[in-house]
């Protein structure tokens, strides 16, 4: 048995989800491109690249992991480019999307040789979170001036709008690229292709698969334009767990159990967004407050439900640790880091990355 922790992709399930990817491009005609920020494990690229289109990118470093990794399409977008990066950047991408109008103009020169596009931002999204929220007050994600917009509108040939998050409710999709439209649908007359961005749950379950793709078609026919899609979490949603094992037992008024994982080290975003994890199962008569063993006073998992007590040395899977996970994964607390495992087709496991002392002292100087 693989020693803890590790992250395990499962290949099988990752299958199905790339099953909904091959019938939205189909029944749509949209193109699927993996948002590398949410998943960059390039050990099962070579399966997501047979059912989505490309990889899109918020930096010089994903744009150039996606071109060398994934192939097919390559979208640049990032918050701003530096002058240093703008050669590399455009060396490596099919597309570039330019944050603000200041971007492109900033870069035209350089960028001539490809396929350019702008990030709107039509002042609306589905995000309840401010810190995530794209259309927030005073937002520095895209343009929100259709007639600057419109002044610029020669020097490109597409546009890109994010703002769904985590939005499993297709009327809800339906209802805000309504207002998108309202907003730049002239716009969306003047070019070839508009990317609707990440953000939406289409792989989960009972979504309606039919429904969303007629919403997409109608959208391509209505402005002419290739549509995109830039799906992280719903790419790779329940793919991935965290196997970790029990270390230590505590009762201090409850039953703790400390594992050999850390929520702020290898599950960063249950923190930021003040989440717990998922257990599967999660039933018995035994409740278990799951903790990490970093130093950090508040490093707990979440309390769960067990069949049966934990014992020194049992094994604990943590689920739903795909997205917005092992991008983040840090060295806090000198944690040994989790190595990265796949569970193939044919339910072998191996190991695809292991990470080392080396690897840590490395990583600072
Ligand atoms: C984060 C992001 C995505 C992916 O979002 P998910 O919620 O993971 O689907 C896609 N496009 C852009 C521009 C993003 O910022």
């Amino acid at each position: 048995m693989l020693q803890t922790p590790y992250y395990l992709i499962d290949e099988a399930r990752l299958l199905a989800n790339m099953r909904v990817m091959d019938t939205v491009r189909q029944q749509s005609g949209a193109k699927v491109l993996l948002a590398l920020k949410c998943f960059a494990s390039w050990a099962v690229f070579p399966m997501m690249a047979q059912h989505m289109d490309g990889t899109t990118s918020s930096s010089l470093y994903e744009v150039k992991l996606g071109r060398r990794k994934f192939g097919g399409e390559t979208h640049a977008y990032s918050v701003a480019y530096a002058d240093h990066e703008i050669g590399e950047v455009v060396a490596n991408a099919d597309k570039i999307i330019f944050n603000s109008i200041s971007q492109l103009t900033r870069f035209e020169v350089q960028s001539a040789g490809i396929a350019r596009g702008l990030r709107l931002n039509p002042g609306v999204s589905t995000s309840s979170f401010d810190l995530a929220d794209p259309a927030r007050p005073f937002s520095r994600l895209g343009e929100w001036d259709a007639e600057k917009v419109e002044a610029v509108v020669e020097k490109i040939s597409g546009f890109m709008v994010h703002n769904n998050c985590e939005n499993g409710d297709f009327s809800r999709f339906d209802e805000i690229l309504t207002e998108v439209e309202a907003r730049f649908g002239h716009l969306f007359h003047q070019v070839k292709w508009v990317s609707l961005g990440g953000g939406i749950h289409f792989t989960g379950e009972n979504y309606p698969i039919d429904a969303f793709c007629r919403r997409l078609k109608a959208f391509a026919r209505n402005y002419g334009v290739e549509v995109y899609l830039e799906p992280g979490e719903a790419a790779i949603t329940r793919t991935t767990t965290l196997e970790v094992s029990v270390l230590d037992r505590l009762f201090n008024g409850r039953e703790l159990a400390i594992v050999d994982s850390s929520v702020e080290a290898h599950m960063l975003d249950l923190l930021i967004y003040r989440e717990s994890a998922k257990m599967s199962p999660n039933t018995g008569p035994y409740e278990v407050m799951v903790c990490g063993k970093s130093c950090l006073a508040g490093d707990v998992f979440g309390t769960f439900s067990f069949a049966a007590p934990l014992e020194i040395g049992d094994r604990i899977s943590i689920q739903d640790a795909a997205g917005y996970t092992m991008v983040k994964k840090n060295w806090f607390n000198g944690m040994k880091m989790p190595a990265i495992a796949v569970k193939g087709l044919d339910g072998e496991i191996r190991v695809a990355r292991d990470f080392t002392y080396d690897d840590f002292e490395k990583n600072l100087s």
